[in-house]
């Protein structure tokens, strides 16, 4: 049997529901279960595609080539394995099937409805994905908080599964527990009024995690009990950490596994989170740092800066700095500071290794080539990711291969030396405007040229990696770049398109089309990361 474990927010969004559904998996996971976990994301996008990341982070790629959310990148870490595009739903996606259905005439004539027709859907889809990946275990996070408009159609999904099933089917709602800084006390209130506002949707949550700044206490603990129903024991503590990856571990010290076995009347399987413990002892015993930039340009909202466009890069760096015995220190460039203040490139040589990520349109962009232009001739480790490959060849046309002008046709369709232009097939997207999940996505091979920086790295020929792209090297120059030096180190065998570049002469100096960060790890940190901290850590910082 097949057991779902609906994971919903309470209070505020942003206090990590990703995370504990992550964890959860994790733990049941090393518990020697099998565990897949979903992400259904309550907007009207079909994919995480088209939506801005500044709002909503990163878009992920899976193997298969969806563009999800960043929490299927945060499953995929903590459990270790692929996440396959079935486990990734959006309201679009939903309605977009129902629709089609209804005009191949699949409902027999039947009014199609929004309930039932749309959560018969969605369940449809969660049995599917636990099938798919034959699940002991099947998590699915709704995305959003309760008593929002957007996600109540994926709650009443929920509670249909567990009138079909009542054994099979439990809720977990993550709530925030605030302190207000003048009153230096933590506040139940608001998270009794989530619980009233799922019991409102019919459905009573079977565990609580109490997010919140500091641990949950004895008095508030029976408090929660008291108002929402709850046994005490099934709330539990989960307090900020420094290092997200101590939240499985947290969770284990209040059993809450143990919890979750127990509501499904099952008798626990071995105990096991010692993998984490040993990770997180090995990081806190990491002393000597290594200070990485990251040049982007989705940072800013408002007054604040976010980072959550960039989070699998920032997981990459961390994984194998740890790996390296060493603590990574991240900051955060805006690319447009390169541009208006060009003396600013300066700045760049306090880092030990610097970053330009994956990117699109023209915000930016010049400030990034400044920046690599200053990083190839001050010799500062670089690592250039798909855009940062793209505007790293660029730089190099511009300026080592004194081709004035050179850009890539996305900023500049006329441009003397067209170094990046559109693959061909991207051509007639881009005029059609079918614009939605239409890049060259998901995995595809790359083999890698000897005596080179990557294959070094990788430790074998033949490798196989994750894209998002519309864009690619024009292999109308290749012979020129590489006269001028340009090493071409990755090439895809299929299609014959510059996979990775690099440049001789320089401690590390490497540009990827594909996006490495997608696939590291913490147990498995990836090789091209190991080997630009590694160089960056032997640069005086
Ligand atoms: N904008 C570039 C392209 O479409 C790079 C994309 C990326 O960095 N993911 O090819």
């Amino acid at each position: 049997m097949t057991r779902y474990i609906f994971v919903v927010g309470g209070v505020m969004s942003g206090i990590g529901k990703g995370i504990a559904t992550a964890s959860i998996s994790s733990l049941l996971s090393e518990r020697g279960y099998n565990v897949t976990a979903i992400k259904i994301d309550p907007y009207i996008n079909v994919d995480a595609g088209t939506m801005n990341p500044v709002e909503h982070g990163e878009v992920f790629v899976t193997e298969d080539g969806l563009e999800s959310d960043q929490d299927i990148g945060h499953y995929e870490r903590f459990l270790h394995k692929n996440i396959y595009r079935q486990n990734y739903m959006t309201t679009g996606l939903v309605y977009k099937t129902v629709i089609e259905n209804e005009r191949a005439l699949k409902y027999d004539g039947k009014c199609v409805e929004v309930v039932p027709h749309i959560p018969e859907e969605v369940i449809r889809r969660i049995k599917l994905a636990g099938k798919k990946s034959q699940a002991d275990f099947v998590l699915i996070e709704i995305g959003g908080t309760v008593g929002e408009y957007q996600n109540i159609l994926f709650l009443e999904a929920g509670r249909m599964m567990r009138i079909q099933n009542p054994e099979s089917v439990i809720f977990v709602l993550v709530s925030y527990l605030p302190v207000p800084g003048n009153l230096g006390e933590m506040k139940t209130k608001p998270t009794q009024y989530s619980v009233r506002t799922l019991n409102s949707a019919g459905i009573q949550p079977d565990i609580i995690l109490a997010r919140s700044e500091l641990p949950l206490d004895e008095p508030r603990k029976k408090k929660l009990s008291i108002f929402c129903n709850i046994p005490p024991e099934n709330i539990i503590s989960a307090p900020d950490v420094k290092n997200i990856y101590e939240v499985p571990i947290n969770f284990e010290k209040e059993q809450l596994t143990l919890r979750i076995l127990k509501k499904f009347n099952i008798r626990a399987k071995k105990n096991g989170h010692s993998r984490w413990t040993q990770l997180i002892k090995k990081i806190n015993s990491s002393k000597k740092t290594v200070k990485i930039g990251i040049v982007g340009k989705y940072f800013d909202t408002g007054k604040f800066t976010l980072s959550d466009s960039y989070i699998s890069v920032i997981e990459a760096i961390k994984h194998a700095s740890w790996s390296l015995k060493l603590k990574p220190e991240l900051e955060w460039l805006n690319a447009k500071d390169f541009e208006t203040n060009p003396s600013a490139t300066k700045l760049l040589s306090k880092y030990q290794g610097i970053i330009v990520p994956g990117g699109f349109g023209s915000r930016g962009v010049e400030g990034k080539i400044k920046a690599i232009h200053y990083v190839r001739e001050h010799k500062i480790p670089y690592l250039g990711l798909c855009y940062g490959m793209q505007l790293a060849t660029v730089e190099f046309a511009r300026n080592v291969a004194k081709m004035r002008n050179a850009h890539t046709t996305e900023i500049n369709p006329r441009t003397p030396y067209p170094v990046i232009d559109v693959m061909p097939e991207q051509k007639s997207n881009i005029e059609g405007e079918n614009m939605g999940g239409s890049m060259r996505l998901g995995a595809y091979r790359c083999r890698l040229a000897k005596n080179s920086l990557a294959i070094r790295a990788y430790g074998k020929n033949l490798i196989s990696e994750r894209h998002r792209h519309r864009y690619e090297v024009n292999n109308n120059f290749k012979e020129k770049l590489e006269k001028a030096g340009l090493v071409i180190s990755g090439t895809n065998p299929e299609k014959n398109l510059v996979e990775i570049i690099e440049i001789k002469n320089h401690p590390f100096f490497v540009g990827t089309q594909f996006h490495p960060e997608l696939k590291s790890r913490p147990f498995e940190p990836h090789p091209l990361f190991v080997e630009f901290i590694k160089s960056a850590s032997k640069k005086k910082g």
